[in-house]
């Protein structure tokens, strides 16, 4: 079944004033997210990422989840439009996070032509 939502949980960061660690190949285990919890930076041994910042991944990872498992079609009749209208162009979104939980949606990128 086509995804609705693709993601990949990658690129770490650290939050640390002055420190300037970045990491974007890093790639998170999204089925083990918890254990990200005690990473420490390398450059200056902030965490890199904080509880409130995992439980955010994990709502948006369940979102996706759920679409993902609803599909095109699902969504089509849970919305009650036909699914001519959900085939439109596909987006690229990053996120970005800052140790707060919040997430920070980056102008969609457009990937694909609808
Ligand atoms: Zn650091």
């Amino acid at each position: 079944m086509e995804k609705v939502i693709d993601y990949e949980v990658t690129g770490i960061k650290c939050d640390a004033k002055g420190c300037g660690y970045r990491d974007r190949s890093f790639n998170f285990d999204v089925k083990q997210l918890d254990a990200h919890i005690d990473l420490k930076c390398p450059d200056c041994e902030a965490p890199l990422m904080t509880k409130e910042d995992i439980d955010s991944m994990k709502i948006m990872i369940g979102i996706s989840d759920v679409m993902n498992a609803a599909g095109v079609d699902g969504i089509a009749k849970a919305l009650n439009v036909p699914i001519s209208e959900l085939n439109g162009p596909l987006f690229n979104v990053e996120v970005d996070m800052d140790g707060s939980g919040k997430m920070d949606l980056k102008e969609p990128q457009q990937i694909k032509e609808g």
